[in-house]
Formats: structure tokens, C-alpha cells, sequence
């Protein structure tokens, strides 16, 4: 592959062919053409935002393309945008709100919002897909995906506990990009640009900054590493979002990955499916399943994500063959009710992605409006299990603080114990005794076996 591989390709005639972008452009540049004809401030017709835009595309239902949300927001904001633009995923990334005069046509912003956006020095950019946007209140600061993607001045507090790399990747980082924490698995950095960038994000110290990008000497170092190392069965392809690069650019990294002969799964983590569900097209799935086994890791964090386009782009990955989980970080005031989270993890379901991870959010700097306690979680783990379908249910993990790795956190169902026998409590509370197998040893059962009364 040359070096001068498109990161992006683009729509069109243009291609983005820089492999290093100079300061300020570590990002297609935003084209504000298409706001051009918008209204300056939002009116009150915004109450049919929050009315709930997700319809589920049951079987032998006709299935919407799009939710009320996204129509309504297309008509006031896009007019003269055509179906085909607006489901082009260069477009939606070429179109992107990235500061406080683009926002501010399009939401009516809290001063907590416009003082972040106006003078905010925080290390992560804004960066919102249109379609993402289209999914926000524009009138409710407080509303759960309004919060994980537009800033306020919180993020400008750092509390004791919190560090730029809680996780402590950089210490576990054997070449630029690689993560090395697991004895037979890493994680790569592919590029460090997201297509929405999420307030709470733990690599907030890398994304968006324009300093990793998937350039073939730097990945071909990790894949050196990867093949000096014959524990490593699984590499995870992370970011950034994998899925923002293009086709060739993303195959020609699976390629070198799949020469390696130890490499027994390659995993994908990205937010795509719900932020720029446009992006998964017929071309991609059919590059990305020449590459089994190929899992992925979605990033879902509200049911209001679980629009018509999710479920496409998800059922287009899961016919590809791709076996898909969802890594979901519980976030205070946005997905911490037991109601939001159980929505959630249905909608997953229908989507055929399995909840595989719920987070405990991690101490990064200036997450505090974001994090909650741990017994929150348990709280919830403990009213979705026998509650609903064990496939359900994620498995809460706190990423331990310093590098230690994923921790599983679960409510204690255990009550007691005496010697080998157990007593248990099940999800209605009653309790329950488990005797264990005896260790006597096995009855001599002689020539005439012993039958139980009533076989
Ligand atoms: S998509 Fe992932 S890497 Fe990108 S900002 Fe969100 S959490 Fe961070």
C-alpha cells in the first residue's frame, strides 16, 4: 500500500490524500454550505423532539428509513440537502459541527454550553455528525445525548482522583499505537479521529488531536511487534474509530494483521453504528468479511441511539457474519435508570448486538459530571438479571485505575456457606441451598446397581 492511501475517501472528485494534516487540520475540513439556508434560532416546533422518534422495524412490518426526529431536523435545518448527500457518509463527516457558531444555528445553547464551546481549552474537540445531531433535543441541555457530545464547563474541573490516562495505556504502549496490557492480546490505536466525539471519551488525551494517524510506517512497526510476539492471538483495532477510514486504508491493515499467522481474531471497537450509521454500505461489509474471524465492539449508550439507520447498519454487519457486542459506559443522568439501561439492552438485542460490556466510567479529567457511583451499577445489574434474558445482560467491569485491567464487579448472590454447601439468594430475593457433590467417593454399586425408587 502506498503511504499516500486516502484516510477518507471522499464523495466526488476530491480525495483526501494528505498523510500528515498541518496544524488545525487534523480533520476534514467542515463545509458550512448546506447551513447556509438554516433558521437562526430554533423556534418552538422542537416539542416533537421529544416525542420518542424510535420505531422498531418489527418483522413483516414495513420498516421506516429514518425516525421523526431525523425527518424534522432535516426539513427545518437541510432543506436543499438530497437523500442521497444526507445518506453519504463523507458528507455527514464533511458537514460535521465542530464550533460554537455552527452549533449555536442549530441548538439553542445553556450558557453552561456556550461559555465550554466559546473559551474551552479542554483537550477533546467537538466534532457531531448532522445525522447524530438530528437525534439531540436542541432545547434541553439536560437530555442524554445532548450530554455526551456537546461540552460544558464541567469538563473544565479536575477532581484528585482523575488523570489524563487513568488506564495507564502509555506505560503498556511497546510502539506508538500499540497497547500491549494482556499477555495474549493489544490493542492497536488505528488513527486517533472519531466522526462524533464523546464528552466522556477515555483516550480523550489522544482523539482528535491530530498527532496518530494510520500512517504505513507506524503500523507496520505494530504489526512487527504483533509477529515478535507469538502469544498474541487477538488484536483489538480501536482509535479513534477505525470505521472513519476507507475502505482500502481499513482492509490494507486487516490484511497485514491476517498475514500474521498467529493472529487467531481480529476485533473492530467503534461508535459508527450509531453516530454515522451511513457509513456502513454494501462495499465496506463485503471488504470486512474476507477477514474471519472479525468481531466488533459497538459503543451504544442510549436507546434513543437505536434509530432505523442503526438497525440497518447493525443487520448489514450481523449478515456479514460479524458477531457484534455492544460496550456501553454508565454515564449519570444519561443511561443510569434501570428503565433507560433495560431499553437499551432490548433494543441491542433486536439489533442482534449481544450488551457484552457495561463501564464503569473511568476517573479521566473532568469527568465528574459523568460518573457515578458503583453501587449504581450493581443496582442495575441487579435489576436486569432474572428480570429479562440472560443474553441481556452486560458484564459490569471497572477498568482498574493504574493499568490492572478489566475488573468484573457483580452483586453478591451468595448468602452463605457451610463447608462444601452454598446458600444462595435468586433475583425475587428468596434463598436457596446448594448442596455440593459429596466427597466420600463414588457408592461400590456391586453386580446389582442400585436403582432410585423412581426411575
Ligand atoms: S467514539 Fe470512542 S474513541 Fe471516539 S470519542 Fe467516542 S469514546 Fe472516544
Amino acid at each position: 500500500m502506498d503511504e499516500a492511501m486516502p484516510l477518507f475517501q471522499c464523495s466526488g472528485s476530491s480525495t483526501f490524500t494528505k498523510e500528515i494534516p498541518q496544524d488545525n487540520d487534523e480533520e476534514p475540513p467542515s463545509n458550512l454550505v448546506s447551513l447556509q439556508n438554516v433558521v437562526q434560532k430554533p423556534q418552538t416546533i422542537f416539542t416533537r423532539y421529544h416525542q420518542p422518534g424510535i420505531i422498531l422495524p418489527f418483522p413483516g412490518k414495513r420498516t421506516p428509513r429514518t425516525s421523526i426526529k431525523t425527518k424534522s431536523f432535516r426539513r427545518r435545518f437541510f432543506p436543499l440537502v438530497a437523500d442521497k448527500q444526507w445518506n453519504d457518509w463523507h458528507w455527514q463527516i464533511n458537514n460535521r459541527i465542530r464550533n460554537l457558531s455552527q452549533l449555536e444555528r442549530l441548538v439553542v445553547l445553556s450558557d453552561e454550553e456556550r461559555t465550554a464551546m466559546d473559551t474551552l481549552t479542554v483537550k477533546l474537540p467537538v466534532g457531531i455528525t448532522p445525522y447524530y445531531l438530528s437525534l439531540i433535543s436542541p432545547d434541553d441541555p439536560s437530555s442524554p445525548l445532548r450530554r455526551t457530545v456537546i461540552p460544558t464547563i464541567h469538563e473544565l474541573f479536575r477532581a484528585p482522583e482523575e488523570a489524563d490516562d487513568p488506564l495507564g495505556e502509555e506505560h503498556q504502549s511497546p510502539v506508538p499505537g500499540l497497547v500491549h496490557r494482556y499477555p495474549d492480546r493489544v490493542l492497536l490505536l488505528a488513527l486517533d479521529f472519531c466522526s462524533t466525539y464523546c464528552r466522556y471519551c477515555t483516550r480523550s488525551r489522544v482523539v482528535g488531536h491530530g498527532a496518530l494517524y494510520p500512517t504505513r510506517s507506524r503500523l507496520e512497526k505494530a504489526f512487527e511487534y504483533i509477529e515478535s510476539n507469538p502469544q498474541i492471538r487477538d488484536v483489538l483495532i480501536s482509535g479513534g474509530d477505525p470505521l472513519t477510514l476507507s475502505d482500502d486504508r481499513l482492509g490494507w491493515i486487516l490484511a497485514g494483521l491476517r498475514r500474521i499467522p498467529h493472529v487467531e481474531i481480529i476485533r473492530i471497537g467503534t461508535k459508527i453504528p450509531a453516530v454515522l450509521p451511513q457509513r456502513v454500505t454494501p462495499q465496506l461489509v463485503k471488504m470486512l468479511r474476507k477477514y474471519h474471524p472479525l468481531w466488533m465492539s459497538l459503543h451504544f449508550t442510549h436507546p434513543e441511539e437505536c434509530t432505523p439507520e442503526s438497525y440497518k447498519a447493525c443487520s448489514m454487519l450481523a449478515d456479514a457474519g460479524i458477531p457484534l457486542g455492544s460496550q456501553t459506559v454508565l454515564l449519570s443522568g444519561i443511561n443510569d435508570r434501570l428503565e433507560t439501561m433495560s431499553e437499551l439492552v432490548h433494543h441491542l438485542l433486536m439489533m442482534r448486538v449481544r450488551p457484552y460490556y457495561l463501564y464503569q466510567c473511568d476517573p479521566i479529567s473532568g469527568s465528574s459530571h459523568f460518573r457515578t457511583s458503583v453501587d449504581k451499577g450493581l443496582e442495575i445489574i441487579r435489576g436486569l438479571r432474572g428480570f429479562t434474558s440472560g443474553y441481556a445482560i452486560p458484564t459490569y467491569v471497572i477498568d482498574a485505575p493504574g493499568g490492572g485491567g478489566k475488573i468484573p464487579v457483580m452483586p453478591n448472590y451468595i448468602t452463605g456457606r457451610d463447608g462444601e454447601d452454598w446458600t444462595l439468594q435468586n433475583y425475587e430475593g428468596n434463598e436457596f441451598h446448594y448442596p455440593s457433590p459429596s466427597h466420600h467417593g463414588l457408592p461400590s454399586f456391586g453386580p446389582d446397581p442400585v436403582i432410585f425408587a423412581d426411575a
